[in-house]
């Protein structure tokens, strides 16, 4: 159903500087908003696989060397490259996860750009404790070294999002990479890589495809790796922190989420529809921060779901002109088929209320009518685990202390918000809740400079932000004994 016309695009790996053909078994890449095979994708094999850590091994000797200022010049090309292409790359994106051209372009693209452009910057003014003589006849520097080799495995909500949340700080840092896109959205990323050319030394940046089982978890477990970052589902943080155990490598875990939205009397109701309807069915639910877990007071409850449910009905998805549509479809049928199942389980439940969508639309594509249901409670399996689509569930609070338990009582900590217009409530619930990021009267806006990341099952480590450069480098000390003369 998209309407962007098809963009070339290439299928090769990077592999120390050179395009590449991966040698591994074939995997079909597909246009989720028709449902068709557009490319085949080869794995890396496992000897493509050595040498690009062995790559980015000899890479290390003299990237690690480079000062800020230069590592931060690189970074400022490929931000301006990215710029360049925006509108191709875009288009890639668009057809390769189904979003509609205009948020690609407009949202992914220019984040991207903008986080090449934030760590060409923050790596040229790192702050740190004072150097100075803390035993008499000795001072102490400290220094932040680069780690060595980094592996990043990225999901496939917003591929070159990812790949530059993963790859710019890696490289301010001064480490090298062997980044994996995820199996089904690798397209972008390689399409960037065709003319990173001349641009940053061979094997400072590798690029493998495949399935998480072969190439992801080779990563994982490789001796020669020293950091692996992942983003993904919470089982794959656990698969991938049992296999970095031996070599003892350094883990950053980006895992799922599930945020509760905090709804009070007093909140501004427009304020909260056009906030829900944007940010819940944003990238049709596929975010971790999406807001999907509502608990409303009961003296707004009623309104809420009256005039969410009409504004979720308006969202239009699979329209012909692709600058119509508000979401695309889910990235893969499976995943269209696991949101769909969660939806019906709720729904046997005889408290769970249908307000809008839960169906299948006719048509081709994997898409899943935005959904809104309401009456849940919060033992439901469907207020408890992450869906990953464009579903919405209400329950109904009455006491404030209730919806922060309820709120606080889950495996996830990533992302929360509030809404309501007494900010002495809107402080008291953001202190209270266990979550890496709390909004008050909004919901999902990043900003590049803000640590994004989670706290108990969602993970650890921060992406964006100074801080993720602290994540991908180490802090040494240095002492130097000097002769004193007095
Ligand atoms: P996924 O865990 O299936 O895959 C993520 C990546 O991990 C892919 O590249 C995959 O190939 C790889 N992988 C899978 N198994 C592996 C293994 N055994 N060893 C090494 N690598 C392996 O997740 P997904 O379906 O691509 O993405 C959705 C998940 O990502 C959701 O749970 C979502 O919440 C999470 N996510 C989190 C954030 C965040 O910032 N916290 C952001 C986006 C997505």
């Amino acid at each position: 159903m998209n309407s962007v016309p098809c963009p070339s695009f290439t299928t090769k790996l990077l592999i120390d500087g050179c395009l590449v053909e991966g040698e591994g078994r074939a995997e079909s890449i597909h246009d989720p908003s028709s449902g068709k095979v557009i490319a085949q994708v080869r794995e890396a094999s496992m000897e493509q696989i050595e040498q690009a850590i062995a790559a980015a091994g000899r890479a290390q000797a003299t990237w690690s060397r480079t000062t800020p200022q230069q590592r931060s010049t690189v970074l400022l090309d490929i931000a301006s490259l990215i710029q360049e292409r925006a509108s191709s790359l875009a288009r890639i994106e668009s057809l390769n996860c189904g979003k509609p051209l205009h948020q690609a372009l407009n949202d992914d693209l220019n984040a991207a750009i903008d986080v090449f452009r934030f760590f060409a910057g923050a790596v040229r003014c790192q702050y740190g404790q004072l150097s100075a003589e803390y035993v008499p006849g000795y001072t102490s520097m400290v220094q932040r070294a680069p780690l060595g080799v980094v592996a990043s495995i990225a999901p496939w909500n917003y591929p070159l999002m990812m790949a530059a949340w993963k790859i710019a700080p890696a490289l301010a840092a001064g480490n090298t990479l062997v980044f994996k896109p995820s199996e089904h959205t690798p397209l972008s990323v390689l399409e960037l890589a065709t003319h990173l050319e001349g641009m940053l030394p061979a094997g400072c940046l590798n690029i493998v495809c495949g399935g998480g089982e072969n190439v992801g978890s080779l990563l994982a477990r490789h001796p020669d790796i020293r950091m692996i970052s992942l983003t993904g589902d919470i089982v794959t943080g656990q698969k991938v922190l049992k296999e970095a155990i031996n070599s003892l490598k350094r883990t950053h875990l980006e895992l799922g989420g599930k945020a509760p939205v905090i709804v009070c009397d007093d909140a501004d109701l427009e304020l909260v529809v056009e906030g829900i309807t944007r940010h819940g069915y944003y990238n049709a639910g596929q975010d971790c921060t999406a807001a999907c877990r509502i608990y409303a007071q009961s003296g707004i409850h009623d309104r809420l779901v009256r005039r969410l449910g009409d504004a979720v009905s308006r969202l239009r998805f699979a329209q012909r002109n692709d600058r119509d549509n508000d979401i695309g479809p889910l990235i893969s049928l499976r995943q269209r088929d696991r949101v769909a199942s969660f939806v019906e389980r709720a729904l046997t439940e005889p408290h769970v209320e249908r307000i809008t969508g839960a169906a299948i639309p006719s048509g081709s594509g994997f898409f899943y009518q935005p959904t809104l249901l309401a009456g849940c409670l919060q033992s439901d399996e469907i207020v408890q685990r992450e869906v990953f689509g464009p579903v919405v569930t209400v329950t109904r609070f009455d006491e404030i202390s209730q919806a922060l338990d309820w709120s606080n009582d889950t495996e996830y900590g990533l992302a929360s918000s509030v809404w309501t217009t007494n900010m002495d409530k809107a402080m008291h619930l953001a202190s209270r809740l266990e979550y890496g990021c709390t909004w008050i009267n909004s919901h999902f806006m990043l900003a590049t400079e803000m640590p994004h990341g989670g706290l108990k099952r969602s993970g650890y480590g921060k992406e964006l932000s100074s801080d993720s450069l602290q994540d991908y480098s180490v802090v040494r000390h240095i002492m130097a004994r000097h002769a004193r003369l007095d």
